[in-house]
């Protein structure tokens, strides 16, 4: 093969899994704007970082901070898989601040803003400041059982419309995060992440990584330069760290590419060349099948049990409004257990997805002591507090079912 065929099916290889990856950018940026801006959903659920908070609560107490959902367990575990055989592809591809920082650095060079290179050396060191971020967010939010750091985090303020709870550090953040990708390439996704300090381990294992062939290799450098991550790609055999974000840059721009330079596949000793777009089809695959899953397996976000199950139950399933978080979960926890005329003895476990709004509640009782109505009247009925001497108003609501008139159950499974 002549140098001049290489060059020419080297571009057009470099031309295809780039436009593949911008592309995936693009369209996981737009649905992101339109889920907020448009259809105004709570796209918090679907943070993978919203799982790593949501974690120790869960497991501890059964329930997650407000706003937060199984959905977020479905998506961490998908990105997880995702990068145990494709390093931080999730980086490359999906999050809408890699993609806006990768783009204004990107403006910025074509403007002409040299901007500035660190070493390998000072990325592994700034590296760390990462773990730093993560152990503090986690020990703030695990402690107080809530997502307090959030009123700090330019990307929620994003996501939540400028929700109650933003300060104006997440603006100075985000802004300094802007103003920094003009001058340097992914410094936050780089150096700040908590995401990227979970996935690094993950990464560090990754099945699939660069090869360079050695022997092939013209030492022209031009991989180095192009890594967004400073990995020294000319420099190595095999790019085994976990910094590297399969971006497929490097593969891109070698000009020897096609004769075996630098490929990207699984290891061995005798190397194997996987097909670059590869890693945007998993990356498509792991979304839809962690949508799919948080769909098909709605795990409820909240749980509360008591007494042991007798051999016979029976389930109520209601929508709620204003069971709007977990804390609103608790509060029905009060008035299912209270003692007055409507105390409901026989009920055994309440199961609830707290949502904006209104929530769906499933509720398992013994038909022996319970039935649907008291389940009805316990949510919304007044309760009088004895021992507080005071009446506590129900703030809740339940769909279909009017207190003054009839009951119109939704649904009821043996
Ligand atoms: S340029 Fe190559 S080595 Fe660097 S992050 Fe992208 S895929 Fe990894
Ligand atoms: S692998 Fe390719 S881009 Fe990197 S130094 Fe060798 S020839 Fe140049």
């Amino acid at each position: 093969m002549s140098s001049r065929t290489s060059v020419t099916n080297s571009g057009r290889a470099a031309h295809g899994a780039v436009l593949a990856r911008r592309l995936i950018q693009s369209a996981a940026l737009a649905t992101v704007l339109v889920g907020v801006f448009l259809v105004r959903g709570n796209a918090e659920r679907w943070c993978p970082f919203g799982g790593i908070e949501a974690a120790y609560t869960y497991l501890a107490e059964g329930n997650m901070p407000c706003s937060l959902a199984v959905s977020n367990f479905y998506i961490l575990g998908a990105l997880l898989v995702l990068t145990l055989f494709m390093r931080r592809a999730f980086c490359s591809h999906l999050c809408p601040i890699g993609t806006i920082s990768e783009w204004m650095r990107r403006g910025a060079r074509r403007m002409g803003l040299r901007g500035f290179k660190t070493s390998y050396a000072a990325d592994r060191y700034l590296g760390l400041l990462k773990y730093g971020v993560l152990i503090i967010i986690l020990w703030i939010t695990w402690r107080a059982g809530e997502l307090l750091f959030r009123g700090f985090d330019p990307c929620y303020a994003l996501i939540s419309r400028h929700g109650e709870d933003i300060t104006a550090w997440a603006y100075i953040s985000g802004g300094a995060i802007l103003v920094g990708s003009l001058l340097v390439t992914l410094p936050f996704c780089r150096w700040l992440c908590p995401l990227a300090a979970i996935l690094q381990p993950f990464s560090r294992v990754g099945l699939a990584r660069i090869r360079r062939d050695h022997d092939v290799c013209i030492q022209c450098g031009q991989c180095s330069r192009v890594c967004p991550a400073a990995i020294p790609v000319d420099r190595v055999r095999d790019v085994t760290t976990g910094s590297c974000v399969t971006c497929m840059e490097c593969v891109a721009v070698c000009p020897v590419a096609e004769d075996g330079a630098i490929q990207w596949g699984p290891p061995g000793a005798r190397p194997r060349r996987w097909p670059s777009g590869l890693v945007g089809a998993a990356v498509v695959l792991s979304v839809i099948v962690a949508v799919a899953a948080s769909y098909a397996l709605p795990a409820p976000s909240f749980e509360y049990s008591r007494g042991t199950l007798p051999a016979q139950t029976e389930t109520l399933e209601v929508s709620v409004t204003d069971l709007t978080c977990r804390g609103r979960s608790n509060l029905l926890v009060f008035f299912f257990d209270r003692d007055d005329i409507f105390a409901i003895p026989g009920y055994l476990k309440i199961e609830a997805w707290p949502a904006p709004e209104k929530g769906r509640l499933r509720v398992t009782y013994d038909p022996d002591e319970a039935n649907q109505e008291a389940i009805l009247e316990a949510i919304t009925e007044p309760y009088y507090d004895l021992s507080g001497d005071r009446w506590h108003l129900s703030p809740f609501a339940v769909e279909g079912y009017d207190p003054f008139g009839e009951v119109v159950p939704t649904e009821e499974t043996p």
